[in-house]
Protein backbone atom coordinates (compact mmCIF):
# COMPACT_ATOMS: atom_id res chain seq x y z
CA UNK A 1 0.00 0.00 0.00
CA UNK A 2 1.48 3.22 -0.93
CA UNK A 3 1.34 5.88 1.56
CA UNK A 4 -0.69 9.79 1.13
CA UNK A 5 0.34 13.13 1.68
CA UNK A 6 -2.30 15.21 2.09
CA UNK A 7 -2.59 18.91 2.81
CA UNK A 8 -4.16 19.36 6.28
CA UNK A 9 -6.07 22.78 6.69
CA UNK A 10 -5.69 22.11 10.36
CA UNK A 11 -1.73 22.16 10.68
CA UNK A 12 -1.15 23.66 7.05
CA UNK A 13 0.78 21.36 5.64
CA UNK A 14 1.31 18.11 3.99
CA UNK A 15 1.36 15.23 6.20
CA UNK A 16 1.55 11.67 5.89
CA UNK A 17 -1.81 10.03 6.04
CA UNK A 18 -2.14 7.41 9.27
CA UNK A 19 -5.43 6.18 8.89
CA UNK A 20 -6.98 4.76 12.39
CA UNK A 21 -7.39 1.69 11.12
CA UNK A 22 -4.38 0.48 8.91
CA UNK A 23 -5.67 0.22 4.78
CA UNK A 24 -9.12 1.81 5.95
CA UNK A 25 -10.19 5.41 5.20
CA UNK A 26 -13.14 6.67 7.10
CA UNK A 27 -14.22 10.33 5.20
CA UNK A 28 -16.75 13.01 5.90
CA UNK A 29 -18.60 15.11 3.24
CA UNK A 30 -20.39 18.06 3.73
CA UNK A 31 -22.64 18.00 0.93
CA UNK A 32 -25.82 20.00 -0.65
CA UNK A 33 -28.26 22.06 0.95
CA UNK A 34 -31.11 20.84 -1.32
CA UNK A 35 -33.64 23.76 -1.60
CA UNK A 36 -32.36 24.79 -5.22
CA UNK A 37 -30.11 22.63 -7.75
CA UNK A 38 -26.47 22.42 -6.73
CA UNK A 39 -23.84 24.75 -9.76
CA UNK A 40 -21.00 23.48 -11.12
CA UNK A 41 -18.93 25.20 -8.10
CA UNK A 42 -20.63 22.99 -6.03
CA UNK A 43 -19.32 19.71 -8.08
CA UNK A 44 -16.13 21.15 -7.64
CA UNK A 45 -16.38 20.42 -4.04
CA UNK A 46 -17.98 17.20 -3.73
CA UNK A 47 -15.28 15.76 -6.59
CA UNK A 48 -12.58 15.98 -4.14
CA UNK A 49 -13.79 13.42 -1.82
CA UNK A 50 -14.54 11.44 -5.02
CA UNK A 51 -11.07 11.69 -6.17
CA UNK A 52 -9.74 11.55 -2.66
CA UNK A 53 -11.67 7.55 -2.81
CA UNK A 54 -10.63 7.05 -5.95
CA UNK A 55 -7.52 7.70 -5.06
CA UNK A 56 -7.10 5.70 -2.31
CA UNK A 57 -8.76 2.93 -3.64
CA UNK A 58 -6.22 3.07 -6.37
CA UNK A 59 -3.72 2.35 -4.12
CA UNK A 60 -4.73 -0.22 -2.16
CA UNK A 61 -6.94 1.28 0.48
CA UNK A 62 -10.54 0.56 1.25
CA UNK A 63 -12.94 3.90 2.38
CA UNK A 64 -16.27 5.02 3.55
CA UNK A 65 -17.82 8.18 2.79
CA UNK A 66 -20.38 10.09 4.32
CA UNK A 67 -21.91 12.43 3.01
CA UNK A 68 -25.13 14.66 4.90
CA UNK A 69 -27.94 16.37 3.01
CA UNK A 70 -28.60 19.43 4.45
CA UNK A 71 -33.02 19.12 4.58
CA UNK A 72 -33.41 22.14 7.28
CA UNK A 73 -32.49 24.86 7.81
CA UNK A 74 -33.08 27.33 4.65
CA UNK A 75 -36.18 25.47 3.24
CA UNK A 76 -38.27 28.84 3.71
CA UNK A 77 -35.81 30.71 1.46
CA UNK A 78 -38.20 32.29 -1.31
CA UNK A 79 -35.52 33.48 -3.98
CA UNK A 80 -36.15 31.51 -7.17
CA UNK A 81 -33.05 30.44 -8.84
CA UNK A 82 -32.10 31.05 -13.01
CA UNK A 83 -32.80 28.16 -14.60
CA UNK A 84 -35.03 26.68 -12.50
CA UNK A 85 -37.80 24.20 -13.84
CA UNK A 86 -41.59 26.27 -13.88
CA UNK A 87 -43.04 23.47 -13.19
CA UNK A 88 -41.09 23.63 -9.47
CA UNK A 89 -41.28 27.49 -9.47
CA UNK A 90 -45.28 27.12 -9.44
CA UNK A 91 -45.72 23.72 -7.26
CA UNK A 92 -43.54 25.82 -4.52
CA UNK A 93 -45.28 28.75 -5.02
CA UNK A 94 -48.66 26.07 -4.07
CA UNK A 95 -46.63 25.58 -0.71
CA UNK A 96 -45.00 22.11 -1.50
CA UNK A 97 -44.26 21.05 1.69
CA UNK A 98 -40.21 21.27 2.63
CA UNK A 99 -40.26 17.48 2.57
CA UNK A 100 -41.16 17.53 -1.08
CA UNK A 101 -38.86 19.89 -2.50
CA UNK A 102 -36.14 18.00 -0.17
CA UNK A 103 -36.69 14.92 -1.93
CA UNK A 104 -36.83 16.72 -5.10
CA UNK A 105 -33.50 18.79 -5.06
CA UNK A 106 -32.01 15.66 -3.31
CA UNK A 107 -32.78 13.79 -6.91
CA UNK A 108 -31.58 16.34 -8.68
CA UNK A 109 -28.23 16.29 -6.69
CA UNK A 110 -27.75 12.91 -7.12
CA UNK A 111 -28.28 13.31 -10.63
CA UNK A 112 -25.76 16.08 -11.51
CA UNK A 113 -22.68 14.08 -9.39
CA UNK A 114 -23.58 11.29 -11.78
CA UNK A 115 -23.27 13.62 -14.93
CA UNK A 116 -19.82 14.12 -14.15
CA UNK A 117 -18.55 10.77 -12.57
CA UNK A 118 -19.14 11.96 -8.94
CA UNK A 119 -19.64 8.29 -7.16
CA UNK A 120 -22.27 7.79 -4.75
CA UNK A 121 -20.92 8.10 -1.20
CA UNK A 122 -21.51 4.77 1.09
CA UNK A 123 -24.43 6.60 3.40
CA UNK A 124 -26.52 9.77 2.87
CA UNK A 125 -27.59 11.00 6.23
CA UNK A 126 -30.72 13.72 5.97
CA UNK A 127 -30.33 16.08 8.57
CA UNK A 128 -34.51 15.89 9.23
CA UNK A 129 -33.46 12.48 10.36
CA UNK A 130 -30.91 13.08 12.81
CA UNK A 131 -33.01 15.70 15.02
CA UNK A 132 -32.58 13.89 18.31
CA UNK A 133 -28.88 13.30 18.12
CA UNK A 134 -28.47 16.46 17.72
CA UNK A 135 -30.22 17.34 20.49
CA UNK A 136 -28.38 14.79 22.70
CA UNK A 137 -25.06 16.31 21.53
CA UNK A 138 -26.66 20.09 22.24
CA UNK A 139 -27.77 18.60 25.87
CA UNK A 140 -23.91 17.49 26.48
CA UNK A 141 -22.81 20.48 25.22
CA UNK A 142 -25.11 22.08 27.95
CA UNK A 143 -23.94 19.79 30.63
CA UNK A 144 -20.05 20.11 29.93
CA UNK A 145 -20.33 24.12 30.17
CA UNK A 146 -19.96 24.89 26.28
CA UNK A 147 -23.03 25.94 25.53
CA UNK A 148 -26.36 28.06 26.87
CA UNK A 149 -29.86 28.86 26.37
CA UNK A 150 -31.52 31.88 26.50
CA UNK A 151 -35.03 32.03 25.85
CA UNK A 152 -35.47 28.72 23.92
CA UNK A 153 -32.34 29.33 21.99
CA UNK A 154 -28.70 27.57 22.84
CA UNK A 155 -25.75 29.43 22.20
CA UNK A 156 -22.55 27.98 21.69
CA UNK A 157 -19.98 29.39 24.13
CA UNK A 158 -17.01 30.26 22.14
CA UNK A 159 -14.87 31.17 24.91
CA UNK A 160 -15.45 28.00 26.42
CA UNK A 161 -13.22 25.93 23.99
CA UNK A 162 -9.89 27.76 24.36
CA UNK A 163 -8.59 26.26 20.81
CA UNK A 164 -11.60 28.40 18.75
CA UNK A 165 -10.29 29.65 16.19
CA UNK A 166 -7.13 27.48 15.20
CA UNK A 167 -8.91 25.60 12.25
CA UNK A 168 -9.73 29.24 10.33
CA UNK A 169 -6.25 31.12 12.30
CA UNK A 170 -9.21 33.59 13.73
CA UNK A 171 -8.35 34.68 16.43
CA UNK A 172 -11.83 34.89 19.24
CA UNK A 173 -11.45 38.68 19.35
CA UNK A 174 -11.61 39.52 15.59
CA UNK A 175 -14.13 36.53 14.55
CA UNK A 176 -17.05 37.33 12.61
CA UNK A 177 -20.21 36.79 14.09
CA UNK A 178 -21.06 34.34 11.93
CA UNK A 179 -24.82 35.33 11.37
CA UNK A 180 -26.01 38.62 9.24
CA UNK A 181 -28.18 41.04 10.62
CA UNK A 182 -28.15 42.12 14.62
CA UNK A 183 -26.14 40.22 16.84
CA UNK A 184 -28.73 39.12 19.49
CA UNK A 185 -27.46 41.03 22.90
CA UNK A 186 -28.36 37.71 25.03
CA UNK A 187 -25.10 36.77 23.63
CA UNK A 188 -21.79 36.31 26.07
CA UNK A 189 -19.86 36.87 22.51
CA UNK A 190 -20.78 38.26 19.62
CA UNK A 191 -19.00 34.94 18.04
CA UNK A 192 -21.09 32.51 19.83
CA UNK A 193 -23.15 30.34 17.46
CA UNK A 194 -26.63 28.92 17.17
CA UNK A 195 -27.01 25.16 18.12
CA UNK A 196 -30.92 25.42 18.29
CA UNK A 197 -32.50 28.48 17.43
CA UNK A 198 -36.56 29.28 19.09
CA UNK A 199 -39.10 28.44 16.30
CA UNK A 200 -39.76 31.67 14.76
CA UNK A 201 -43.59 32.51 13.22
CA UNK A 202 -42.47 31.59 9.92
CA UNK A 203 -40.86 28.31 10.27
CA UNK A 204 -42.14 25.07 8.58
CA UNK A 205 -39.86 22.92 10.22
CA UNK A 206 -39.99 22.44 13.83
CA UNK A 207 -39.18 19.72 16.54
CA UNK A 208 -39.98 19.90 20.10
CA UNK A 209 -36.50 19.95 22.72
CA UNK A 210 -35.91 20.12 26.43
CA UNK A 211 -35.42 24.13 25.14
CA UNK A 212 -38.85 24.51 23.70
CA UNK A 213 -39.81 24.15 20.07
CA UNK A 214 -37.28 24.95 17.36
CA UNK A 215 -34.59 23.68 15.24
CA UNK A 216 -30.82 22.67 15.01
CA UNK A 217 -28.11 25.13 13.70
CA UNK A 218 -25.98 24.10 10.31
CA UNK A 219 -23.54 23.65 11.97
CA UNK A 220 -24.34 21.43 14.55
CA UNK A 221 -25.96 18.61 11.89
CA UNK A 222 -22.49 17.83 10.33
CA UNK A 223 -21.14 17.05 14.07
CA UNK A 224 -24.32 14.51 14.82
CA UNK A 225 -24.03 12.99 11.79
CA UNK A 226 -20.64 12.71 11.30
CA UNK A 227 -19.92 10.91 15.06
CA UNK A 228 -23.58 9.00 14.64
CA UNK A 229 -22.09 7.25 11.67
CA UNK A 230 -18.53 7.37 12.21
CA UNK A 231 -17.70 7.06 15.29
CA UNK A 232 -16.32 9.85 17.73
CA UNK A 233 -12.90 9.29 15.85
CA UNK A 234 -12.89 9.33 11.80
CA UNK A 235 -9.87 9.78 9.69
CA UNK A 236 -11.01 12.72 6.91
CA UNK A 237 -13.49 15.70 6.41
CA UNK A 238 -14.18 17.44 3.68
CA UNK A 239 -15.99 20.70 2.46
CA UNK A 240 -15.28 23.59 0.52
CA UNK A 241 -12.78 26.41 1.25
CA UNK A 242 -16.08 28.68 2.02
CA UNK A 243 -17.17 26.24 4.79
CA UNK A 244 -13.77 26.90 7.25
CA UNK A 245 -15.11 29.13 8.79
CA UNK A 246 -17.94 29.29 10.47
CA UNK A 247 -19.00 25.87 9.30
CA UNK A 248 -16.04 23.43 10.24
CA UNK A 249 -14.54 25.69 12.82
CA UNK A 250 -17.79 25.48 15.08
CA UNK A 251 -17.93 21.69 14.03
CA UNK A 252 -14.67 20.85 15.51
CA UNK A 253 -15.76 23.26 19.17
CA UNK A 254 -19.11 21.16 19.13
CA UNK A 255 -17.26 17.58 18.55
CA UNK A 256 -14.23 18.53 20.43
CA UNK A 257 -16.12 20.12 23.06
CA UNK A 258 -18.61 16.91 23.33
CA UNK A 259 -16.05 13.96 23.37
CA UNK A 260 -13.45 15.92 25.43
CA UNK A 261 -10.81 15.23 22.36
CA UNK A 262 -9.61 14.76 18.75
CA UNK A 263 -12.59 13.38 16.20
CA UNK A 264 -11.00 14.33 12.77
CA UNK A 265 -7.23 13.85 12.40
CA UNK A 266 -7.21 15.17 8.54
CA UNK A 267 -9.28 18.59 7.14
CA UNK A 268 -9.09 19.02 3.41
CA UNK A 269 -10.83 22.10 1.53
CA UNK A 270 -11.32 22.28 -1.62
CA UNK A 271 -10.63 25.43 -3.51
CA UNK A 272 -13.56 27.67 -5.11
CA UNK A 273 -14.58 27.74 -8.54
CA UNK A 274 -14.95 31.19 -10.06
CA UNK A 275 -17.03 33.05 -12.98
CA UNK A 276 -15.43 35.99 -14.22
CA UNK A 277 -13.55 36.45 -10.93
CA UNK A 278 -16.05 36.24 -8.72
CA UNK A 279 -17.29 33.32 -6.94
CA UNK A 280 -20.14 31.08 -8.43
CA UNK A 281 -22.47 31.49 -6.25
CA UNK A 282 -26.32 30.51 -5.90
CA UNK A 283 -27.58 33.77 -4.37
CA UNK A 284 -25.47 35.55 -7.09
CA UNK A 285 -26.90 34.46 -9.54
CA UNK A 286 -23.81 33.38 -11.55
CA UNK A 287 -23.89 29.75 -11.78
CA UNK A 288 -24.27 26.60 -13.83
CA UNK A 289 -25.92 23.48 -13.50
CA UNK A 290 -24.48 20.70 -15.08
CA UNK A 291 -27.04 20.03 -16.98
CA UNK A 292 -26.67 23.57 -18.82
CA UNK A 293 -23.57 22.15 -20.03
CA UNK A 294 -25.50 19.53 -21.82
CA UNK A 295 -27.58 21.48 -23.25
CA UNK A 296 -24.87 23.66 -24.69
CA UNK A 297 -23.55 20.67 -26.28
CA UNK A 298 -20.74 19.85 -23.88
CA UNK A 299 -19.56 16.63 -22.61
CA UNK A 300 -20.65 16.98 -18.50
CA UNK A 301 -17.35 15.27 -18.06
CA UNK A 302 -15.37 18.07 -19.42
CA UNK A 303 -15.92 19.93 -16.61
CA UNK A 304 -14.42 17.48 -15.01
CA UNK A 305 -11.62 17.53 -17.19
CA UNK A 306 -11.04 21.21 -16.59
CA UNK A 307 -11.49 20.57 -13.05
CA UNK A 308 -8.44 17.94 -13.12
CA UNK A 309 -5.99 20.53 -14.44
CA UNK A 310 -6.07 22.47 -11.66
CA UNK A 311 -4.93 21.36 -7.89
CA UNK A 312 -7.81 21.12 -6.10
CA UNK A 313 -6.74 23.46 -3.54
CA UNK A 314 -6.54 26.32 -5.80
CA UNK A 315 -8.91 28.26 -7.04
CA UNK A 316 -10.25 27.74 -10.54
CA UNK A 317 -11.76 30.21 -13.28
CA UNK A 318 -14.32 28.63 -14.99
CA UNK A 319 -15.19 29.76 -18.39
CA UNK A 320 -17.22 28.47 -21.52
CA UNK A 321 -13.66 29.08 -23.31
CA UNK A 322 -11.60 26.89 -21.10
CA UNK A 323 -14.48 24.38 -21.00
CA UNK A 324 -15.03 24.18 -24.77
CA UNK A 325 -11.19 23.28 -24.61
CA UNK A 326 -11.17 20.74 -22.41
CA UNK A 327 -14.04 19.08 -24.23
CA UNK A 328 -12.01 18.72 -27.53
CA UNK A 329 -8.82 17.44 -25.83
CA UNK A 330 -11.30 14.77 -23.51
CA UNK A 331 -12.94 14.23 -26.89
CA UNK A 332 -9.39 13.79 -29.14
CA UNK A 333 -8.08 11.22 -25.47
CA UNK A 334 -10.94 9.24 -26.58
CA UNK A 335 -10.30 8.47 -30.09
CA UNK A 336 -6.41 7.79 -29.31
CA UNK A 337 -7.69 5.57 -26.46
CA UNK A 338 -9.74 3.54 -29.13
CA UNK A 339 -7.04 3.77 -32.00
CA UNK A 340 -4.62 2.11 -29.50
CA UNK A 341 -6.93 0.03 -28.53
CA UNK A 342 -7.74 -1.24 -31.86
CA UNK A 343 -4.48 -1.58 -32.99
CA UNK A 344 -3.59 -3.78 -31.13
CA UNK A 345 0.11 -4.10 -31.58
CA UNK A 346 2.94 -6.14 -30.35
CA UNK A 347 2.81 -6.85 -25.96
CA UNK A 348 3.14 -3.69 -23.94
CA UNK A 349 6.37 -2.29 -23.06
CA UNK A 350 6.60 -3.69 -19.25
CA UNK A 351 9.46 -1.83 -18.14
CA UNK A 352 8.70 1.83 -19.44
CA UNK A 353 5.45 1.15 -18.89
CA UNK A 354 5.86 0.30 -15.03
CA UNK A 355 7.63 3.45 -14.94
CA UNK A 356 4.59 5.92 -15.83
CA UNK A 357 2.65 3.92 -13.52
CA UNK A 358 5.04 4.91 -10.39
CA UNK A 359 5.21 8.24 -11.52
CA UNK A 360 1.28 8.32 -11.62
CA UNK A 361 0.94 6.43 -8.35
CA UNK A 362 3.68 8.88 -7.16
CA UNK A 363 1.59 11.93 -8.60
CA UNK A 364 -2.04 11.30 -7.28
CA UNK A 365 0.44 9.84 -3.40
CA UNK A 366 1.07 13.77 -3.47
CA UNK A 367 -1.79 15.42 -1.87
CA UNK A 368 -4.07 14.49 -4.97
CA UNK A 369 -1.44 15.58 -7.66
CA UNK A 370 -4.28 15.59 -10.55
CA UNK A 371 -2.66 18.28 -12.79
CA UNK A 372 1.02 16.37 -12.56
CA UNK A 373 -0.97 13.40 -13.07
CA UNK A 374 -2.94 14.46 -16.39
CA UNK A 375 0.63 16.13 -17.34
CA UNK A 376 1.68 12.34 -17.64
CA UNK A 377 -1.29 11.63 -19.72
CA UNK A 378 -0.16 13.80 -22.50
CA UNK A 379 3.36 12.58 -21.86
CA UNK A 380 1.94 9.17 -22.39
CA UNK A 381 0.41 10.18 -25.22
CA UNK A 382 3.73 11.35 -26.97
CA UNK A 383 5.99 8.43 -25.75
CA UNK A 384 7.69 5.92 -27.24
CA UNK A 385 5.27 3.28 -26.57
CA UNK A 386 3.62 0.66 -28.41
CA UNK A 387 -0.18 1.44 -28.69
CA UNK A 388 -0.97 -1.51 -26.28
CA UNK A 389 0.69 -0.24 -23.52
CA UNK A 390 -0.31 3.22 -23.88
CA UNK A 391 -4.42 2.16 -24.27
CA UNK A 392 -3.57 -0.13 -20.91
CA UNK A 393 -2.04 3.41 -18.95
CA UNK A 394 -5.12 5.00 -19.64
CA UNK A 395 -7.71 3.08 -19.25
CA UNK A 396 -6.30 1.79 -15.83
CA UNK A 397 -5.78 5.62 -14.44
CA UNK A 398 -8.96 6.04 -15.79
CA UNK A 399 -10.03 4.69 -12.75
CA UNK A 400 -8.36 7.80 -10.68
CA UNK A 401 -9.84 10.48 -13.70
CA UNK A 402 -13.31 8.81 -13.92
CA UNK A 403 -13.07 10.61 -17.45
CA UNK A 404 -14.68 7.39 -19.17
CA UNK A 405 -11.43 7.50 -21.84
CA UNK A 406 -13.07 3.98 -23.18
CA UNK A 407 -15.96 5.89 -24.69
CA UNK A 408 -15.11 7.20 -28.50
CA UNK A 409 -17.32 7.96 -30.57
CA UNK A 410 -18.12 4.47 -32.48
CA UNK A 411 -15.70 4.23 -35.13
CA UNK A 412 -15.69 2.05 -38.44
CA UNK A 413 -14.12 -1.24 -38.51
CA UNK A 414 -10.76 -1.39 -40.53
CA UNK A 415 -11.57 -3.66 -43.77
CA UNK A 416 -9.83 -6.59 -43.57
CA UNK A 417 -5.72 -6.30 -44.36
CA UNK A 418 -5.57 -2.67 -43.64
CA UNK A 419 -4.37 -3.38 -39.90
CA UNK A 420 -1.52 -5.16 -41.83
CA UNK A 421 -0.96 -2.55 -44.21
CA UNK A 422 -0.97 0.19 -41.35
CA UNK A 423 1.15 -1.25 -39.22
CA UNK A 424 3.62 -1.75 -42.40
CA UNK A 425 3.84 1.97 -42.57
CA UNK A 426 4.26 2.74 -39.13
CA UNK A 427 7.38 0.52 -40.11
CA UNK A 428 8.64 2.53 -43.00
CA UNK A 429 7.72 5.98 -41.70
CA UNK A 430 9.90 4.58 -38.78
CA UNK A 431 13.15 3.92 -41.67
CA UNK A 432 11.88 7.06 -43.13
CA UNK A 433 11.32 4.93 -46.16
CA UNK A 434 8.85 7.94 -47.74
CA UNK A 435 8.28 6.25 -50.70
CA UNK A 436 7.20 2.82 -49.40
CA UNK A 437 4.77 5.06 -46.93
CA UNK A 438 2.99 7.03 -49.79
CA UNK A 439 2.63 3.74 -51.72
CA UNK A 440 0.96 2.25 -48.54
CA UNK A 441 -1.13 5.42 -48.14
CA UNK A 442 -3.02 4.92 -51.51
CA UNK A 443 -3.33 1.49 -50.73
CA UNK A 444 -5.15 2.33 -47.66
CA UNK A 445 -7.10 5.12 -49.40
CA UNK A 446 -8.11 2.47 -52.33
CA UNK A 447 -9.71 0.35 -49.24
CA UNK A 448 -11.42 3.45 -47.90
CA UNK A 449 -8.91 4.04 -45.18
CA UNK A 450 -7.69 7.70 -44.72
CA UNK A 451 -4.54 7.88 -43.25
CA UNK A 452 -2.94 11.46 -41.48
CA UNK A 453 0.67 11.72 -40.35
CA UNK A 454 0.84 13.97 -37.11
CA UNK A 455 3.27 14.46 -34.40
CA UNK A 456 1.87 11.76 -32.28
CA UNK A 457 1.97 9.55 -35.77
CA UNK A 458 -0.24 8.12 -38.16
CA UNK A 459 -4.15 8.40 -37.71
CA UNK A 460 -6.81 6.89 -39.75
CA UNK A 461 -10.18 7.07 -40.03
CA UNK A 462 -12.87 4.64 -42.36
CA UNK A 463 -14.43 6.70 -44.84
CA UNK A 464 -18.06 6.23 -45.06
CA UNK A 465 -19.56 4.52 -48.06
CA UNK A 466 -22.16 4.63 -49.76
P1 LIG B 1 -24.36 24.51 -0.22
O1 LIG B 1 -25.35 23.64 -0.89
O2 LIG B 1 -24.56 25.96 -0.45
O3 LIG B 1 -24.24 24.19 1.28
O4 LIG B 1 -22.94 24.20 -0.84
C1 LIG B 1 -22.46 22.89 -0.93
C2 LIG B 1 -20.96 22.88 -1.00
O5 LIG B 1 -20.51 23.58 -2.15
C3 LIG B 1 -20.27 23.52 0.19
O6 LIG B 1 -19.38 22.58 0.75
C4 LIG B 1 -19.54 24.72 -0.38
O7 LIG B 1 -18.26 24.84 0.21
C5 LIG B 1 -19.40 24.38 -1.83
N1 LIG B 1 -19.40 25.57 -2.71
C6 LIG B 1 -20.26 26.60 -2.75
N2 LIG B 1 -19.93 27.51 -3.70
C7 LIG B 1 -18.82 27.03 -4.30
C8 LIG B 1 -17.95 27.48 -5.36
N3 LIG B 1 -18.18 28.62 -6.02
N4 LIG B 1 -16.88 26.71 -5.69
C9 LIG B 1 -16.63 25.56 -5.03
N5 LIG B 1 -17.40 25.07 -4.03
C10 LIG B 1 -18.47 25.80 -3.66
ZN1 LIG C 1 -21.08 20.21 7.09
Amino acid sequence: MTSLRLYNTLTRQKEELRPLQPGAVRIYSCGPTVYRYVHVGNLRTFMLPDLLRRSLEYLGYHTEQVMNITDVGHLTDDTFDRGEDKMLVSARLESKSPEEIAAYYTDAFMQDAALVNIRAADHYPRATRYIPKMIDLISILIAKGHAYEVGGTVYYDIASFPSYGRLSRNTTDKLLTGSRGEVDPRKRHPGDFTLWKAAGEHRLQVWPSPWGDGFPGWHIECSAMSMSLLGDRFDIHTGGADNVFPHHEAELAQSEGATGRRVVNYWMHGGLLLLAGSRMAKSAGNFFRATELVDQGFDPLAFRYLALQAKYRTKLNFSTEGLAGADRALKQLRERVADWAARGDAGPDAHEAEAYEARFRAAIADDLDLPAAMALVAEVVRADLTATAKAQLLRRWDAVLGLDLDRAAPRRELPGGAAALLAARDKARAAKDFQASDRLRDELAAMGVAVTDTAEGQRWRVASRK
